[in-house]
């Protein structure tokens, strides 16, 4: 069993090269795909610079710094949030989606796409691992709603300005269903 695991991680570390890589490839360094990749992929409560370097593995002032060669790209844009005008909420452009089209990372997921095992029980696999990993180290990861101990259905007598099915009970807020399968990293399983 123990000697699977090891090759099992032997097999994890060459995957690596899908997302780190020390030259720029299809115009970006690893760690602004990475920063582009989270931010379209996350929620309205995590487009923030310090989930962004949560997510990353680094510092906030590295991640600003991502964030600023992100921005004078114009694969970024930064607002305030609506909820607290002090924080900041980064926004991917149009430009940006479409330089998505182009993520080197996107082999990785088509060759996951095409397991005979199956992508949805492979996701499991690695949530359950990420779940032992973040009680072993004292770490929390981002995941989405569905699986979110705050996951609620919504109140449907109550009045929204937003098509909603959902609530989240730690934001106090409706969800569309359209971020239900974004990242966040509030999340609690
Ligand atoms: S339900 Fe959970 S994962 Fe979804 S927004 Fe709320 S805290 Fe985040």
């Amino acid at each position: 069993m123990i000697t699977a695991a090891r090759e099992a991680v032997d097999l994890l570390i060459q995957a690596t090269g899908s997302w780190q890589f020390d030259d720029a490839l299809n115009g970006l360094r690893d760690r602004e795909w990475m920063a582009l990749r989270f931010l379209a992929r996350a929620n309205r409560f995590s487009r923030t610079p310090s989930a962004l370097a949560q997510f990353v593995g680094t510092t906030r002032p590295t991640a600003s710094q991502t964030v600023k060669r992100l921005e004078d790209k114009g694969y970024l844009r930064r607002r305030s949030s609506d909820q607290d005008k002090r924080s900041v909420i980064l926004d991917v452009t149009q430009l940006g989606e479409k330089t998505l089209l182009s993520d080197p990372i996107t082999q990785l997921v088509h060759a996951i796409a095409t397991l005979e095992l199956g992508a949805n029980k492979f996701r499991d696999l690695l949530r359950e691992m990420l779940k032992q990993l973040d009680a072993r180290g004292g770490r929390h990861h981002a995941d989405t709603c569905r699986k979110c101990i705050f996951l609620t259905e919504a109140d449907p007598n109550r009045a929204s300005r937003i098509q909603t099915q959902y609530m989240c009970r730690f934001f106090r807020a409706n969800l569309a269903d359209s971020e239900i399968d974004l990242l966040c990293f509030n999340f609690e399983q």
